[in-house]
């Protein structure tokens, strides 16, 4: 039994006090079906809320069940009305963006319910208030008499011995009021109904008590119908939401009202977004402005890595092999000297080229044709490269001559290749394999110390200079001499003396010997050797194959190409683990740039946590007005018992839903990027530097501001009361 003492009730307000009730003596029963009437502002609203526990009371007793509650704290109260009180009020406070079912399924989740335990029973209490058709229905969508029912569907979900309702058929037509009014009767066995009405004439026939207020006093408190005064109210059973209840009603709010959905999502994104380009963008700088430059290697690309074997020898084809099968390296280019050498074309009206060699293959051309022999060649650049838009004639009619070195006659280009990822004022050029091999073995020639001894006497390298060049005419083992190097030999002669050609580097130390069959000179080198005189330096023609065997070395330094930068240090982890020394490009700048780095470094934090900092406050502000619409919501759930640790984690719930499905969209795009299926420049810029630790990052700062938004917020709708959040007083 529900009773009270001398109960009164005072509000403050700018500092004058209005009586609510005061001194209400009354004692109430289960089973009864109490009316209470009076005009507006009599006190009627006032008293219903101090009986179902919404508002406190100053003076006098309550007692339920005998049991005090004077001293009842906010969590007290909150169980009270969880044990004991439904309330259904004037205006519904349904959730309107849930269905039929999903409102009365929201009273059993919130006692603990499982989903499908309860759906034969809510099937039923549908049923009963007469809403079968509407079971899947929008509440939005209904009339008001229709929502009433539902409410009373909620009323009986909850499963309380006490239903209170204020007004229920207030916002109602009387033919919906009449219904409405019966509907509350049908239910009110076994139970203490409280109905506050003006429709005195319609509900007196259901009523057991008739009270009536006036001026904040019970002026008359009639029982029309004894009913059995011995039973005490019984208090439910109550249960605390499952996890798994929380989680669903969380993730079904992220998506039930498409507009917020989309604002989120919205938000979200932007989130998103701002602190990948934000981070991107500094690596971007980083890497590209502010390192490019080392002093030994011209190809100080950042994706390069120099390797050598540990034990020195030279390279297999098992290494190539082993280097290969690693998945972030792009290329392998196996003769290193090479990528660190410009080399040039002319022809003989002084067009003048210079680029690098191309070490990809290539299988079309953009003008012209693919080279079919060795002398012809195709230049790769970008579109605006002055040479391949203005002298394309000139270039593709001419030919020309290779570098200086004399391996090759009438060069020709054959084919252009535009490529706008290439420098606009630098080309490169691509050989044959054939013809590549021999520039190679030249390019070695420069990178090996040759000594030269006849009959083991040294030659001073100090006073001569001896340079060698292969040629057909010379038979394997032999070598021809410029006639002038027989004051080296004893008697002036050299002819079948002993030619000893020593070649030295870090990795080779070897000589050979040649017989020295021929001696030229000017005037029989036509005869001779079929090639001009040269005035400059003394040449040692020898056989194709021995000159091969001298300078084509075995690779002891190869250069790999990493696909992407943010595999840099993984990669070289690994190749060292193989057993190759590594040399990063990258790692290896001047040390210029690494103060400017440093420099670089520390900015970027601090524009990043303003940044941070910034967004988190706008979005916060953002998300504040989405939700100030979602206080009905959450007050309804507090109605049906929910405290504030499962107000905030359904909130939570709901946050996160939606921050991992932006999040999932965002790296579907980015795969998108990637896999270049969709073409955005800037974000394939943006997320090349970007590893799966600062991907992992964003995505912890959007879980950490959901949980952020959603702490504040449930502090926030806790802080008023239920009656003042819905704002109901009338
Ligand atoms: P009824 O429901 O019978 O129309 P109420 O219980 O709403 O009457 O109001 C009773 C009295 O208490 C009225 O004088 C009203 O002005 C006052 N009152 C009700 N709620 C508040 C409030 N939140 N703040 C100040 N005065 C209030
Ligand atoms: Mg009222």
């Amino acid at each position: 039994m529900l009773k009270l003492k001398d109960v009164s009730k005072f509000y403050y307000q700018d500092g004058v006090i209005a009586t609510g009730f005061s001194k209400v003596n009354l004692e109430l029963f289960l089973g009864e079906f109490v009316v209470i009437t009076g005009e507006s502002g009599s006190g009627k609203s006032t008293l219903l809320n101090v009986l179902s526990g919404l508002d406190t009371y100053e003076d006098g007793e309550m007692f339920i069940n005998g049991e005090e509650t004077s001293h009842y704290t906010e969590d007290d109260y909150l169980e009270y009305r969880r044990k004991y009180v439904s309330n259904i009020f004037q205006n519904f406070n349904l959730v309107n963006s849930y269905t039929v079912y999903q409102n009365i399924e929201l009273a059993m989740l919130m006692n603990g319910k499982n989903k499908k335990d309860v759906k034969k029973y809510i099937n039923e209490l549908i049923n009963k208030v007469g809403l079968k058709k509407y079971r899947n229905t929008h509440v939005s969508k209904l009339s008001g008499g229709q929502k009433q029912r539902v409410a009373i569907a909620r009323a009986l979900a909850n499963d309380t011995p006490i239903i209170v309702a204020d007004e229920p058929t207030g916002a109602l037509d009387s033919a919906a009021s009449a219904s409405i009014l019966k509907l509350l009767h049908e239910i009110s066995k076994d139970k203490l109904v409280i109905v506050v009405t003006h429709n005195k004439a319609e509900i007196e026939k259901y009523a057991t008590r008739l009270i009536r207020m006036h001026d904040g006093k019970i002026l008359e408190n009639k029982v029309l119908n004894k009913i059995n005064l011995d039973k005490d109210i019984k208090e439910k059973d109550v249960n605390d939401i499952t996890f798994i209840s929380k989680l669903r009603l969380g993730i079904r709010n992220a998506f039930n009202i498409p507009v917020k959905f989309i604002l989120m999502f919205i938000i979200f994104m932007l989130i998103t977004i701002t602190l990948i380009s934000n981070y991107g963008g500094f690596k971007i700088s980083e890497y590209e402005e502010l390192s490019n430059f080392n002093n030994f290697f011209e190809d100080s690309s950042d994706k390069r890595i120099v390797l050598n074997k540990k034990d020195k020898t030279p390279f297999t084809e098992e290494d190539y092999k082993l280097i290969e099968a690693n998945k972030n390296i792009d290329y392998i280019t196996k003769n290193d000297l090479i990528n660190d050498y410009t080399l040039y074309i002319n022809n003989n009206s002084n067009l003048y080229i210079d680029g690098k060699i191309n070490r990809t293959k290539i299988t079309k051309v953009d003008v012209g044709r693919l080279p079919d022999k060795d002398n012809e060649i195709v230049i790769i650049g970008h579109p605006d490269n002055w040479y391949l838009s203005d002298m394309q004639e000139e270039l593709l009619n001419d030919t020309f001559t290779l570098d200086d070195i004399m391996i090759i006659d009438n060069l020709k280009v054959v084919g252009i290749i535009y490529d706008k990822n290439e420098n606009d004022y630098s080309v490169k050029f691509s050989f044959t394999d054939n013809l590549l091999s021999k520039i190679e073995d030249n390019l070695n020639k420069n990178y090996i110390r040759i000594s030269y001894q006849i009959n083991k006497q040294y030659l001073n390298s100090e006073e001569i200079y001896l340079n060698i060049i292969s040629s057909d005419k010379v038979a394997k083992g032999n070598v021809y001499l410029n006639e002038n190097l027989n004051v080296y030999c004893k008697n002036n002669n050299c002819l079948n003396k002993t030619l000893t050609i020593n070649t030295q580097n870090i990795y080779v130390d070897e000589s050979h010997d040649y017989k020295i069959v021929k001696l030229y000179n000017k005037d029989n080198i036509k005869k001779l050797l079929d090639t001009k005189y040269n005035e400059d330096e003394y040449i040692v023609y020898l056989n194709n194959e021995d000159y091969q065997e001298l300078f084509h070395q075995n690779n002891y330094q190869v250069s790999v190409y990493i696909k992407e930068i943010k595999d840099l240090d993984n990669t070289l982890e690994e190749l060292n683990n193989l057993n190759y020394n590594t040399l990063s490009l990258r790692l290896s700048k001047s040390s210029e740039t690494e103060l400017a780095l440093k420099i670089f470094r520390i900015f970027r934090l601090i524009v990043t946590i303003i940044l941070v900092l910034t967004l988190f406050f706008i979005t916060y502000f953002i998300m504040k007005i989405i939700y100030k619409s979602r206080n009905s919501y959450y007050t309804t759930l507090r109605t049906l018992g929910g405290t504030k640790q499962v107000c905030v984690s359904i909130l939570m719930g709901e946050l996160t839903t939606l921050a991992i499905l932006t999040y999932s969209i965002f790296l579907i795009f980015i795969y998108l990027i990637k896999q270049n299926i969709i073409n955005f420049e800037y974000f394939q810029t943006m997320t090349k530097y970007i590893g799966i630790e600062e991907f992992l990052l964003v995505f912890l700062i959007l879980i950490i501001l959901s949980v952020l938004m959603s702490l504040r917020y449930g502090r926030k709708i806790f802080k008023n009361s239920i009656i003042k959040t819905y704002g109901e007083r009338i």
